[in-house]
């Protein structure tokens, strides 16, 4: 037997090295300021890995990744080990800040990758709140007032939207994906009744979507156990929109094969361009199709407004007296997309990415129904839950499909919507789209280079560079443009096309390489923003700034991004020639 000490080695360590990692559950100064000196060295580390201003430099750190190849990553289970001690907490936090290393920096103007947006401080902190004290907004017992808060945000969401408050009902979830599994969860019950809940899914209900919606419906009809062929790809107009009359066609088709129709989905702002469906439209043929046939069901319409929801701050827009004072250009294309959001109170659910539009810190998305009632189909039976839900009010819970959810969803949302406030988001996109309008120009005064989706005016830029070659060859100012008129109507292009696919992806590689050498502009490619008229895809590099410090100036546009476009293009040209 050893000796009795005063202390036992257990408690030692729970006094000295546990309890320090935790928040103190009293009033404690020295624990603030303890927090405060964390937090604060965490931060210079991590802020000085931001290249200064002149650099222009758009990621983190050193371009160095630990995963070069996929045999990389075995070597990084390999080496995984936990400690066997304690370590410091300032250790701790060094080094994890070494893994941002090469990370996009998405606040900064170059970084125009994806609908990636830098988080804001309101949302930053909101989600710093949401960490340190955990609410779980499974019910409001474990979340206190954040539930109010949640509900808070459905509230401004719908008046927003142009919903009826009193009637919506809506809550965050892990994702624009998680919305769409909701959405097609509570579609599916609705046109198979709530026995399916029991007895599975035994016919072949369809969900139409048009074919640059997001592959989201691939995941929600498979994991549903619905089955991916069941989701049928309607044709799109020039602006990436759905085409109407394609629609009622498959609808009719579908019931001709007597199959139910249980959702249509409306992308309201596609990923890669920016099209925006007619909702009208789509809920008039829905009515139209539900009086023809007669049917007990209407299909249930949800719009994927993941990205173009925050385009509804413009809905009570002033667009005569235009009080920000936007460019004419910005003025018409912002006029134009309001005019189709506008109507997205015709849907019966809305899905809302905050962590892309809203610019809040990963992951903030909420889905809102029109009809609170609908729910009644899927609220599970309290008793299948035997330990939640005794003493509180909200109880979203009994029918979101996570048990444990993070109040750090809506704590993020609710910060910046209070922040910035309808003036603040105009301003943001105001400006967004502002530089996407002078980015255009500046592409169409150069003769290698056209923009692929002139017909939609979101923030994103669509764009092919062709070898300055194939100019001497055709001989015109705007080769470029003739050519990909050529390959976009004329199937004899097809194998140009092809061949000039490859050319971006090989352009887009060398941006890639350029960008971590030289401090180039993050850009991306896309090897299928939408098909030719002969149904053959169209690849593009793809510009898609976020960033609240992009500039509207055509001068620093054609010295940050121009310019190293078309080198990359040179340096393939030349690669092109060596051969
Ligand atoms: C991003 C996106 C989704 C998926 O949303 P996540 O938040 O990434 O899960 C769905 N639809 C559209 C149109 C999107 O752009």
């Amino acid at each position: 037997m050893r000796e009795k000490k005063e202390r036992q080695k257990w408690k030692e360590i729970l006094q000295e090295k546990v309890q320090p990692a935790f928040l103190a559950p009293w009033q404690e100064e020295h624990k603030e300021e303890a927090f405060k000196e964390i937090v604060r060295e965490t931060l210079h580390n991590i802020n000085s890995l931001k290249g200064d201003k002149e650099e222009q430099k758009c990621f983190l750190g050193q371009a160095k990744y630990i995963i070069k190849e996929q045999n990389d990553i075995l070597k990084v289970k390999e080496k995984a080990q936990m400690p066997k001690e304690s370590t410091s907490m300032k250790e701790v936090m060094k080094e994890v800040a070494s893994y941002f290393n090469g990370m996009f920096n998405w606040v900064h103007p170059k970084a125009m990758f994806n609908v990636t947006p830098p988080a804001a401080i309101p949302s930053v902190m909101g989600n710093l709140m949401g960490s340190m004290f955990n609410p779980n907004l499974v019910e409001e017992e474990y979340s206190g007032n954040v539930a109010a808060l949640e509900v808070e945000v459905v509230g401004m969401i719908s008046k927003l939207v142009g919903y009826d408050p009193i009637h919506t009902i809506g809550h965050f979830t892990f994702g624009g994906t998680g919305a769409y599994l909701f959405a097609t969860k509570l579609a599916l019950t609705k046109c198979l009744g709530k026995e399916s809940r029991w007895e599975g899914i035994r016919k072949d209900p369809q969900i139409l979507v048009s074919k640059v919606g997001h592959y989201a419906v691939k995941n929600c009809t498979d994991w549903t156990g619905l089955g991916m062929n069941n989701v049928r790809a309607i044709d799109i107009h020039e602006d990436s929109s759905i085409n109407l009359d394609h629609l009622e066609e498959v609808m009719e088709k579908c019931y001709e094969e007597g199959k139910p129709i249980a959702m249509i989905v409306a992308t309201m702002g596609t990923t890669d361009a920016f099209g925006i469906d007619d909702l009208k439209g789509i809920s008039e043929i829905c009515d139209k199709f539900v009086k023809k046939h007669n049917l007990k069901n209407r299909p249930f319409i949800y719009a994927d407004a993941v990205i173009g929801w925050a385009w509804s701050v413009f809905n009570s827009y002033d667009f005569k007296e235009n009080p920000m004072e936007f460019s004419k250009d910005t003025l018409d294309a912002i006029e134009e997309c309001t005019q189709k959001i506008e109507y997205l109170h015709l849907a019966d659910a809305i899905g809302i990415d905050f962590h892309k539009t809203g610019f809040t810190s990963y992951n903030s998305s909420m889905i809102c129904l029109k009809e609170q009632t609908s729910l009644d189909l899927l609220i599970r039976d309290k008793n299948q839950m035997a330990y939640l839900y005794q003493f509180s009010a909200y109880t979203p819970g009994e029918y979101t499909l996570e048990c444990s959810r993070a109040g750090n969803y809506a704590l993020g949302a609710w910060c910046n919507l209070k922040y910035f406030g309808l003036e603040g988001y105009r301003a943001i996109l105001g400006n967004l789209i502002e530089s996407e309008k002078t980015l255009r120009k500046v592409i169409e005064k150069e003769s290698s280079m056209v923009c692929v989706n002139d017909k939609d005016h979101g923030l994103v830029t669509l764009f092919r560079v062709y070898p300055k070659n194939l100019g001497d060859t055709l001989g015109s100012k705007e080769f470029a443009k003739e050519q990909y008129d050529r390959e976009f109507k004329d199937p004899s292009y097809k194998e140009a096309l092809h061949k000039y696919n490859e050319y971006q992806f090989k352009v887009a590689d060398e941006l890639q390489k350029m960008l971590f050498k030289e401090n180039g502009p993050a850009l991306s490619f896309t090897s299928n923003f939408r098909v030719t008229s002969y149904k053959e895809p169209i690849a593009a590099i793809k510009a898609y700034p976020m960033s609240p410090y992009m500039t509207c100036a055509e001068e620093e546009l054609r010295e940050h991004i121009i310019s190293y476009i078309l080198k990359a293009a040179d340096r393939v040209d030349r690669q092109l020639q060596n051969r």
